[in-house]
């Protein structure tokens, strides 16, 4: 079983992703929630955190945790 490989919050910084997001892995539960990644420094490894997150819909501990980048702004340009 290969695991996409994750980053650190710095790489993820450097690709403009400012946030997390983070979904629920027990079954059925399909929770997710968007957190500021702020309160961890740049070595932190996305992995590390997965394990300690508690959903806060199930009770569930471990989430999937990926980079969130912003919406495209799309039309800003637009005329
Ligand atoms: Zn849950």
């Amino acid at each position: 079983m290969k695991r996409e490989q994750k980053i650190t919050l710095g790489e993820m910084r450097e690709s403009d992703a400012p946030d997390l997001i983070a979904y629920c892995t027990a079954k059925g539960c399909g929770h997710w929630v968007i957190v500021s990644a702020d309160k961890w420094p740049d070595t932190v490894r996305i992995s590390d955190l997965e394990p300690r997150f508690v959903c806060s819909k199930c009770g569930g501990k471990g989430a999937d945790i990926r980079p969130h980048w912003p919406p495209p702004r799309m039309g800003v340009n637009a005329r």
